[in-house]
């Protein structure tokens, strides 16, 4: 066909824009593989008009070539200016297509690179043939079998990327179980190791120290008053603290110790391949060095400290439960000890967690079994000593430990729950049992029942109130619930809404142990209770101490000045009550007017108590 024929010209661009679009899309595939990220849609244009204006190009040299050396400068312009370039392509490709030193997944590129170079290489002899043809030169023999070779080579370069996609997808799965794995094992906030790897790890070191003869520690760490910096900085606050302590105690142990975070606050190391159990107290001192200077956290200078427990194997336990539970009492106790200290285990210490926990279980069934027992103490008018109420305390009839006061239950009752329930119960018994005593002749007879913290928060405590008095008759006034100064300033706001409602039914509110926390007379103020009850502590010495007694007159003044009627609490002495009567404290409770007692000795002191005062009148 002639030169310049419009079926040729038009195949002649169409095939040069192919060719030189495939070198186009070669190279930028070369350099995405390399730089591992997505050529800009610009950047694609641009390339894609670069190749069909090449191809433009070599069109208008066919129209316009002409004599004797046009045939050979078409071919040249056709073959020659594509192979080159492509051969160039395939050889930058080549070196793009090469993995990085840390990919595993790495044959299938290293084959395809090797491909594009040798395919390269071809297209740059093709290059040099049809350069040489221009030139004159006859083709050399082995040109007819360069097809061949190029079909193998194309043949290996389509192989070696199928076997790149399956690497790459391979090695993404791969990823993604070993990420799975990572999750399963560790802490996602700390990076640390979670309880299941610690279980792992000191199963494996418990096995090796077993047939060393070594020793191996466990290690429980407890914050100190994380909770307090939890909620007054926020739970951001609270994270980026636990990370800064786990990167801390991190750096201060030995690489072969493990450092697992288990819970909140809790964190605990393992300490393989110990001598003797000294080495546990020395990680201890390193520890506490660690923690010694603050932390900084959002612009607060923090200084923490924390509490820990050490259980040694083989002494203190053989498995690993067993060890990482008593290395948690230990912690325990240390905490109970006062903060910032650390103690070895004990046996004796499993011995209380074990009754604790058996107390616990006994509890749960108490209320059913109709243990509990509720006792009545006095309440005299200061100046004449006449009884005028009684306060419900309640006991535990422990099946085998006998008669216990709330100080060894309501701790337990109140952090299980069962204290809501309890409460209710001694509102209902101690408000009926008041109401018979009003009705066998002591009408004015008022009954003080204390609240507890979840008691008090419970929604339904008004309404509980409510009912008792409907349901028992007994006039509201004559009933006087104490809730302590800790409770009250808890949460002020519920606070106040839950005293206005408890007020409208006609109810009086004491606060109990006044002086032992931290109120605000503000709030003293706007709260609207009744009465406050002075603790014992601040009477002890009234008649012994100056200071005491100062103390003491001040705290009747102003609740005097408040509007608020005065209790003392622990009046033992006579002399008490004199120094009471003479700063006009309204009530006292005590041992010397009458201990906390069954119902029926309170009948008999009631009715003795009544025609005569528990103590002489002023
Ligand atoms: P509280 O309300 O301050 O009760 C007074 C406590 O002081 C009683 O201890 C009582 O036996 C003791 N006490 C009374 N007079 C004297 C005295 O002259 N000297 C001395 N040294 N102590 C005296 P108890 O019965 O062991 O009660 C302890 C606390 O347990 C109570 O303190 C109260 O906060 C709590 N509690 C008792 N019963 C209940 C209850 O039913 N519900 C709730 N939530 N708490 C209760
Ligand atoms: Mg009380
Ligand atoms: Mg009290």
């Amino acid at each position: 066909m002639p030169g310049a024929v419009g079926p040729r010209l038009g195949a002649t661009f169409v095939s040069s824009a192919a060719a030189y679009l495939q070198a186009v899309f070669l190279l930028a595939g070369a350099w995405e593989l390399a730089r591992r990220r997505a050529l800009t849609p610009r950047a694609a244009v641009l390339s894609v008009c670069a190749a069909v204006t090449l191809a433009g190009v070599t069109t208008l040299a066919f129209v316009t070539l002409a004599g004797e050396q046009a045939e050979a400068m078409r071919h040249f312009l056709r073959v020659g200016c594509r192979a080159l370039l492509a051969g160039l392509a395939y050889v930058v490709a080549a070196h793009g297509a090469w993995p990085p030193a840390d990919e595993d997944a790495a044959r299938g590129r290293r084959v395809l690179s090797g491909a594009f170079t040798l395919f390269g290489i071809q297209q740059l002899l093709a290059f040099f043939l049809a350069a040489r043809s221009l030139a004159g030169a006859p083709a050399p023999g082995y040109a007819p079998f360069l097809g061949m070779a190029d079909l193998v080579v194309q043949w290996v370069m389509g192989t070696a990327m199928i076997l790149c996609l399956l690497e790459q997808e391979q090695s993404t799965a791969l990823r993604a179980a070993r990420q799975a794995e990572h999750l399963a094992y560790h802490d996602s906030l700390t990076g640390l190791p979670n309880r299941r790897l610690l279980l792992d790890r000191l199963s494996v070191a418990l096995q090796h120290a077993r047939r060393a003869g070594e020793r191996v520690g466990v290690l429980f760490l407890d914050l100190d008053r994380f909770k307090v910096i939890n909620d007054s900085l926020g739970h951001g606050a609270g994270d980026l603290l636990l990370q800064m302590v786990a990167g801390r105690v991190r750096e201060a142990v030995r690489d072969g110790d493990t450092l697992a975070r288990i819970g909140g606050d809790e964190f605990t190391l393992l300490l393989p391949g110990l001598k003797h159990g000294e080495g546990a107290g020395r990680v201890v001192q390193k520890l506490k060095e660690a923690m010694a200077q603050p932390f900084m956290v959002d612009g607060h200078e923090l200084f923490v400290t924390a509490s820990s427990g050490v259980a040694l194997y083989p002494e203190d336990g053989e498995d690993a439960e067993t060890l990482i539970r008593h290395a948690d009492i230990a912690m325990y106790r240390a905490k109970e000890a006062g903060r910032d200290g650390f103690k070895f285990f004990a046996p004796a210490m499993n011995e209380r967690a074990r009754e604790r926990l058996a107390l616990e279980g006994a509890l749960r069934k108490a209320l059913a079994l109709e243990q509990f027992r509720i006792h009545y103490q006095p309440l005299c008018e200061a100046a004449t000593g006449r009884v005028t109420g009684v306060e419900a305390l309640v006991r535990w009839m422990h099946p085998v430990r006998g008669l216990l006061p709330p100080a060894e239950f309501m701790e337990l009752a109140e952090s299980t729950g069962q204290v809501t329930l309890l409460g209710r119960w001694v509102l209902a018994r101690a408000c009926a049992q008041v109401r018979a005593w009003q009705r066998g002749g002591h009408p004015a007879l008022t009954v003080s029942v204390n609240l507890s913290a979840r008691q008090f928060a419970d929604a339904g405590l008004v309404e509980e109130v409510r009912r008792v008095l409907e349901q028992e008759g007994l006039d509201p006034a004559c009933l006087e619930l104490e809730i302590t100064e800790s409770l009250a300033m808890h949460n002020v706001a519920a606070t106040e809404a839950t005293l206005r409602e408890l007020k409208r039914l006609g109810v009086a509110i004491s606060i109990d142990d006044f002086g032992t926390g931290y109120s605000s007379f503000g709030y003293l103020q706007r709260f609207p209770i009744d009465t406050l009850k002075i603790d014992r502590e601040f009477v002890r010495d009234v008649d012994r101490d100056a200071g005491s007694a100062d103390i003491a007159a001040a705290m009747i003044a102003m609740a005097h000045k408040l509007g608020l009627s005065v209790v003392a609490e622990g009046v033992e002495r006579p002399e008490q009550l004199a120094f009471l009567r003479e700063q006009s404290c309204d009530r006292a409770q005590g041992f010397l007017i009458g201990h906390p007692l069954p119902a029926h000795d309170v009948e008999r002191l009631l009715r003795t108590a009544w025609a005569e005062p528990a103590v002489p009148p002023a």
